[in-house]
């Protein structure tokens, strides 16, 4: 069998740019490499994912965040690998300190694929090794104050191992739209001091792409405070959702760029922007209920300011504002925070409600 040894990068010129299709792939003459299989086995190290270890834990929080898609590609994880080595025909998963092997980036998804003509074209994927760089400060936690994201001192590992088995499935980096195939770090949900990487829509759109959808039942509507910024070469960049004044004018804020507070007056007008997004396999239009609360924690427990609806397709995130009044009767000088729960009514059937709800921090004049 010819193989073709890539990496995402050395393929970014058969990067299929489809209109109304967001995610990005491989294609040989015209034909989306991926795998020839629905579910691919994917083995992790023995020395860098233990037994019993946060980080063999948080791998396969990520399988399974992965395997959260609306098509009926999966992975399966076995622990335990001792002979973890590139090209051996086998999927794996691992740290090291070659740095040089990675070209200094913080992880790999090193692709071995094959696209060839012998009397028709042959192509598909062969083995996808996922390296991951031990120089980096990962941290296999999901707290918010450990990560970058937040103005901790680490790098997400669960967001970039996202990002990395993305790649494993088939994806390449995407630049226009909030995702996961972007910059990874800052590709997450949080409500309360947790944070919760995910697949998201772009990459779960993707996934449908290139498998098809899933037989059986998969829905999942999410909300974030996370939205595109721009771009960094393949990459998107994001950055945190606002609230605005009711003429769509920046509220003053204070803080730091991990976690913002803004500045309102009780009974005033604002608009609060947040990141919806349908990862699932059919149409939504889910119930939105809009919250103040006392803390960071969003739930149908606070005080609810104002309900709604949207219509969600599934393609691309959907970044909106929605005006609210703050509630006169607030305390001046006390923090709270105002937020919003996708599906609160829990009308929708989904694979998870644990990503539902998030929240922007404001200050009482
Ligand atoms: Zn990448």
């Amino acid at each position: 069998m010819k193989t073709i040894f890539t990496t995402a990068v050395l393929f970014a010129s058969s990067i299929l740019l489809n209109t109304t299709d967001a995610a990005a792939w491989r294609t040989c003459d015209g034909k989306k490499v991926k795998w020839g299989s629905n579910n691919v086995t994917m083995r992790a190290s023995n020395v860098s994912f233990p037994s019993g270890s946060s980080y063999l834990s948080a791998l396969q929080t990520v399988i399974s965040r992965v395997n959260d898609n609306p098509s009926p590609f999966n992975f399966s994880l076995q622990t335990g690998d001792t002979s973890v080595k590139f090209d051996n025909g086998q999927n794996e998963t691992w740290f090291t300190n070659d740095s040089d092997a990675l070209d200094g980036a913080p992880a790999v998804a090193f692709t071995w694929s094959h696209c060839y003509w012998l009397f028709g074209w042959h192509y598909g994927i062969d083995e996808v090794d996922v390296v991951f760089n031990n120089n980096v400060s990962y941290t296999s936690s999901n707290n918010k104050s450990s990560s970058w994201t937040y103005g901790g001192s680490f790098r997400p590992f669960r967001a970039t191992a996202t990002h990395e088995f993305g790649h494993a499935m088939g994806l390449l980096h995407e630049n226009r739209y909030y995702n996961i195939m972007g910059q990874d770090w800052d590709h997450i949900h949080a409500n309360g001091n947790s944070t919760r990487a995910y697949l998201g829509e772009d990459a779960a759109n993707g996934s449908v792409i290139l498998y098809g959808t899933n037989p059986n039942y998969m829905e999942d509507v999410s909300l974030t405070h996370h939205k595109y910024l721009g771009t960094s070469g393949e990459y998107s960049t994001h950055q945190l959702t606002r609230l605005y004044n009711s003429s769509g004018g920046n509220l003053s804020r204070f803080g730091n760029s991990g976690e913002w507070v803004y500045r309102v007056n009780k009974g005033q007008t604002v608009r609060l922007e947040l990141t919806a997004e349908n990862n699932g396999k059919n149409s939504q239009s889910p119930a939105m209920g809009y919250y103040i609360s006392t803390n960071t924690i969003i739930s149908t427990a606070d005080r609810r300011i104002g309900t709604g609806s949207l219509s969600l397709n599934r393609n691309v995130p959907y970044t909106f504002q929605r005006t609210l009044t703050i509630p006169s009767d607030l305390n001046s000088g006390q923090y709270y925070a105002i937020g919003a729960i996708i599906d609160y009514n829990n009308a929708i059937s989904e694979s998870t409600g644990t990503n539902n709800a998030t929240y922007i921090r404001i200050y009482v004049n």
